[in-house]
């Protein structure tokens, strides 16, 4: 499958890690219908989908530590930042909320 084969396949049938929850119903919400129908087959809000089709595509979500000026900076490699330290402190500052975002991620927590 290509990409555009595997986006296409993730806008009509993307598998969510978690349901809308009723806090994220002020977000826009995209519903896809079933064929030549009226009938929502899912529903999903943008930064979901987004997630759903990063996801296919296998972006993966290893922990990436740079260093910036005299301060280290941790991103994970899907794009989420998880902070900058000062060399002195001890990677767990950016380990523990990276173990948090990728077990949050697979735990439909996040
Ligand atoms: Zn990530």
């Amino acid at each position: 499958m290509n990409r555009a084969e595997t986006i296409a396949d993730v806008l009509r049938r993307p598998v969510l890690t978690r349901p809308v929850l009723a806090h994220e119903v002020s977000e826009r919400l995209v519903q896809g219908l079933g064929a030549r129908s009226t009938v929502v087959e899912w529903t999903a809000t943008v930064p979901q989908l987004a997630d759903a089709i990063d996801t296919a595509l296998g972006a993966g979500h290893a922990l990436v530590i740079e260093r910036q000026g005299g301060d280290l900076i941790g991103t994970c490699q899907c794009g989420r930042r998880l902070g900058r330290i000062n060399p002195a402190t001890r990677l767990d500052a950016l380990a523990v909320p990276w173990e948090r975002h990728t077990s949050g991620a697979l735990a439909a927590t996040a």
